[in-house]
């Protein structure tokens, strides 16, 4: 069986994720999206509200569930025998960020592999931060996130 992880922030989890997980899922027998906790980094949704918005975009999905990861996403992928990650990328900055990345993670441990998706050209410009500064203003997003996450936006930025 063919096990792949897709590791991310997902604050919050938009069309172009989604996209990614949907073509994956083809791809893959089972796919764990998983929400690695990084403290170190600010987020502007807890993990609990980041994972139910992941659940309420995916519930289509039927080989895909979810999961909340700390420290190194190799780390996790081999705790769950699953020994390929997921990644998107949309531009260069990407590439580049990536590339270290999996380079990295090839160090620590080769048996896993990083396998990319191009970002549909649509969403090749959709990041979660241009989605909360877009949200943040008053703008409309409902070309980037579904319903439930619009709600949770305003949500956020009524406060
Ligand atoms: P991270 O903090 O790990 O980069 P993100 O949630 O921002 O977490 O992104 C997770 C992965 O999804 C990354 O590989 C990122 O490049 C990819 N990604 C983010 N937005 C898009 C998009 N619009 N289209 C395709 N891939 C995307």
């Amino acid at each position: 069986m063919k096990k792949a992880i897709y590791p991310g922030s997902f604050d919050p989890i938009t069309k172009g994720h989604y996209d990614i997980i949907e073509r994956s899922s083809k791809i893959f027998d089972e796919v764990v999206i998983v929400l690695m906790n990084n403290p170190g980094k600010q987020a502007l949704f807890s993990v609990e509200e980041r994972l139910e918005m992941i659940k309420q975009t995916c519930t289509s999905l039927h080989n895909v569930s979810f999961d909340i990861g700390e420290g190194l996403t190799v780390h996790y992928a081999k705790s769950k025998e699953a020994n390929v990650m997921i990644r998107g990328i949309r531009a260069v900055q990407d590439y580049e960020y990536e590339l270290r990345n999996a380079t990295a993670n090839m160090w620590l441990d080769p048996k896993i592999e990083t396998c990319f998706f191009m970002a549909k050209p649509e969403y090749s410009f959709l990041s979660s931060s241009s989605v909360k500064e877009i949200a943040s203003f008053g703008g409309d997003v409902s070309k980037f996130v579904n319903p439930f996450v619009i709600e949770k936006l305003q949500e956020k930025f009524k406060k």
